[in-house]
């Protein structure tokens, strides 16, 4: 097989969402997984709800994550092409003038409905005579433009759905061109792909109906349609359609949230796949698992929790090198190998380190109710001798228990509230060591 040239075709109208994400994944490890090519295409085509900052999000997005593209176009440089490309199925005979306002189409549908008839276009447009379409031109009407579907089955064999055909006189002729003059989707990306020598179009099984209409589109070009794949889409984890929870899973809010491209791109990449939840490493790695036999036709279910565990995977493991800077920014103290190893397997993402760096190193106020005095007051004696190290905390509250005869909560809690402020926080037998002696003697010191 020569080497896959496949497309993401993002519209700069959003934020990436883990949903496109995904479709960009799944494009760029079956092409990079063979040497092939990703082409990330900017369809822009609607000039009203594009921007140029949408865009740039969308660039500084996945070259975050690493999915970096090997070329890069916007479509609404290519006007004349796909103006070209429209007169073409004109002369062809395959792209007509109709005049019917969104309201006349709407009752075209409902009587159709009504009758127990599909609701298909009943392409009238193409009965007009050219002095009935001038006289509509002459009351301000103007046309939109639709392509005339064969009325055959199309039929491709979807590398992740299998073998389809979708009968297309069960399909309304679909518009091509607004009335406005401004392009849908359907051509242009036709055209592109034809141009840019797309061997496989890759995405979300919303498109299988276009696929129907853009492959007579492909043939009545001259070109061959691309292999294609349709991914089931993501839902959440109750099962739910993807909902705006998932829509708002942008790149910049999970970055924000100390989740690493990594963890992000293992999750999409194995998500709906016969493969195991797993961590990878590199995104060539992911590529080496990838094919798409593995994808199923099932829904993807988008679990955040997955996402955070997987991340917590990749944090445990990080050196301190690799987080040093993240650290510096919680305080100057909490840059220190002894505190990151101490504390990042308690950590999911490297922020979870602050309420330690805030426990060991900030200024904290020790809450010691009157009722606990003479316990602490104990418990500051019977603080093992020496060094305080991972095992001082059960050292010292087994003296403590055996001493007092306080258990649970009634031990564990005074100590907590005395040596952090707080009845909630991290694990006591990682943080003593790091408090320290000194203060952990101050701590349980009342004022
Ligand atoms: N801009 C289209 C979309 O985001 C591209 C679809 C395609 O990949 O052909 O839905």
């Amino acid at each position: 097989m020569t080497s896959p040239i496949v497309r993401f075709a993002p519209s700069p109208t959003g934020k990436l969402h883990v949903g496109n994400v995904r479709t960009a994944l799944i494009n760029w490890l079956f092409a990079k997984g063979q040497g092939g090519k990703f082409i990330l295409r900017v369809d822009d085509t609607d000039t009203e709800r594009s921007t140029k900052a949408y865009e740039d999000q969308i660039k500084a997005d996945l070259t975050w994550l690493g999915l970096e593209w090997d070329d890069t176009f916007n479509q609404s440089g290519k006007f004349a092409q796909y103006d070209a490309a429209a007169d073409k199925l004109r002369e062809m005979g395959l792209l007509y003038a109709a005049y019917e306002t969104a309201d006349e189409l709407d009752r075209k549908r409902k009587i159709a409905l009504s009758r127990g008839r599909p609701p298909v276009y009943d392409r009238s447009a193409l009965n007009l005579s050219d002095e009935e379409k001038a006289k509509l031109e002459a009351e301000g009407r103007k046309p939109h433009w639709r392509f005339k579907l064969s009325g055959n089955r199309v039929e491709w064999k979807d590398l992740v759905r299998g073998p389809q055909s979708i009968d297309t006189s069960s399909v309304s002729d679909p518009v091509l061109i607004r009335e406005d003059g401004s392009y849908l989707y359907t051509l242009p990306s036709v055209v592109d792909d034809i141009d840019a020598g797309i061997t496989h179009v890759v995405r979300g099984e919303d498109h299988v109906t276009n696929s129907g209409a853009q492959i007579e589109i492909f043939r009545a070009l001259g070109g061959t349609a691309p292999e294609m794949a349709h991914t089931p889409l993501l839902v959440d984890a109750e099962g739910g359609a993807f909902s705006k929870r998932l829509g708002s899973l942008d790149m910049g809010t999970l970055n924000g949230r100390g989740i690493l491209p990594m963890a992000i791109l293992s999750l999409l990449a194995k998500l709906g796949t016969s493969d195991n939840i797993e961590v990878r490493e590199t995104l060539d790695a992911l590529a080496a698992d990838f094919d798409f036999s593995k994808i199923g036709r099932a829904p993807a279910k988008f679990d955040e929790r997955d996402l955070l565990a997987l991340n917590a995977t990749l944090v445990h493991a990080m050196s301190f090198d690799a987080v040093k800077d993240q650290l510096a920014a919680i305080s100057p103290e909490a840059a220190n190998e002894a505190f990151w190893m101490a504390v990042r397997e308690n950590c999911q993402t490297v922020q979870d380190a602050k309420p330690f760096a805030d426990i060991a190193y900030g200024r904290i106020e020790s809450l010691i109710d009157d009722e606990d005095a003479a316990f602490i007051a104990e418990a500051k004696m019977l603080l093992p001798a020496g060094e305080v190290t991972g095992e001082s905390w059960g050292d010292w509250t087994s003296a403590l228990k055996e001493k007092t005869g306080r258990k649970g909560r009634g031990l564990f809690m005074p100590l907590r509230k005395a040596l952090t402020g707080q009845e909630h926080g991290p694990d006591m037998g990682t943080i003593l060591p790091l408090i320290g002696r000194e203060a952990i003697e101050r701590r349980l010191s009342r004022a």
